[in-house]
């Protein structure tokens, strides 16, 4: 499976280290020709109004939107969340999403509490053991769509939600030791949906 990282800004090179802990061999994506070559992309953390418009920039914004209506298995974390949810409140004027996971999100809204701060934290994938989350200027989400799962939640903010091959995080699993987040996204989510193309 060849998994791409999104380039244009942000955390790439804590996400291609964790996905390289996960036995995969990650690639950098900036362009067309880049995008064409993955199965599977992750969005990093940084500033998704950039990413936005850099991924316009360099011509790869429709591209981006596309593979995702066909399916194309993705992970967001933080600003990537932002860059999938469907609908964004207090967003930037004129700020664009690549859509395609029905969700609302608040961007910064943990912010208006505490700009970052961790937790450990349930995540339902089977196992009870918490994980470490990150939230730098995180968003949570108010409102998930049918066929939504809640994977997990702070003070009942949603902050983990995935859609058939769409799955996001308002935290930053690329930031700590423990890749179970990106595992989960590679072998739960990634692999079955490939699968299935072949
Ligand atoms: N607040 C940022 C945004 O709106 C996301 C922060 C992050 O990715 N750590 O894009």
């Amino acid at each position: 499976m060849k998994v791409g990282v999104l380039a244009l800004q942000g955390d790439v090179r804590e996400h291609i280290s964790s996905l390289i802990a996960c036995g995969v061999d990650p690639s950098t994506v900036r362009r067309a020709s880049e995008l064409d070559q993955v199965d599977a992309l992750v969005l990093p953390g940084g500033e998704s109004t950039t990413i936005a418009q850099l991924a316009e920039v360099f011509g790869i914004y429709s591209q981006i939107k596309n593979r995702i209506a066909v399916g194309m298995p993705i992970y967001g974390s933080c600003a990537g969340m932002i860059l999938l949810a469907d609908e964004i409140l207090d967003a930037k004027q004129g700020q664009k999403s690549f859509g395609g996971l029905d969700i609302t999100v608040r961007r910064n809204a943990f912010g208006r509490q505490v700009d970052s701060f961790e937790s450990d934290i349930p995540f339902a994938d089977g196992s009870s053991d918490l994980i470490r989350a990150v939230f730098i200027r995180a968003p949570w989400v108010e409102r998930v769509g049918e066929g939504v799962e809640v994977l997990a939640t702070v003070d009942t903010h949603p902050v983990a939600v995935r859609s058939r091959t769409l799955f996001a995080t308002s935290f930053h699993p690329e930031l700590t030791a423990d890749h179970r987040i990106h595992r989960y996204f590679i072998e739960e989510v990634a692999r079955p949906a490939l699968e299935k193309v072949k």
